[in-house]
């Protein structure tokens, strides 16, 4: 029997473990896609809706957005 399974990080949002290579916008809801992963004071630009937001690293291992 072959099964093809795979494991997509995208489907787990705000996991604690490992780095997120994308972000959902604050402003429009888009799943926007990063070369690199969130780090603490990046800078985001939303590809759909044109805002620019600052990422904040949380202690829980997740991020919170603020539009600049
Ligand atoms: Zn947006």
């Amino acid at each position: 029997m072959a099964l093809d399974y795979y494991e997509d990080d995208d489907d787990k949002k705000d996991s604690a473990k490992g780095a997120r290579k994308d972000f959902d916008c604050p402003e429009c809801n888009a799943n926007n896609p990063l070369e690199e992963a969130l780090a603490d004071g990046q800078e985001l630009l939303c590809n759909y809706c044109g805002c620019e937001f600052s990422v904040k690293a949380q202690d829980n291992g997740r991020f919170k957005f603020k539009e600049i």
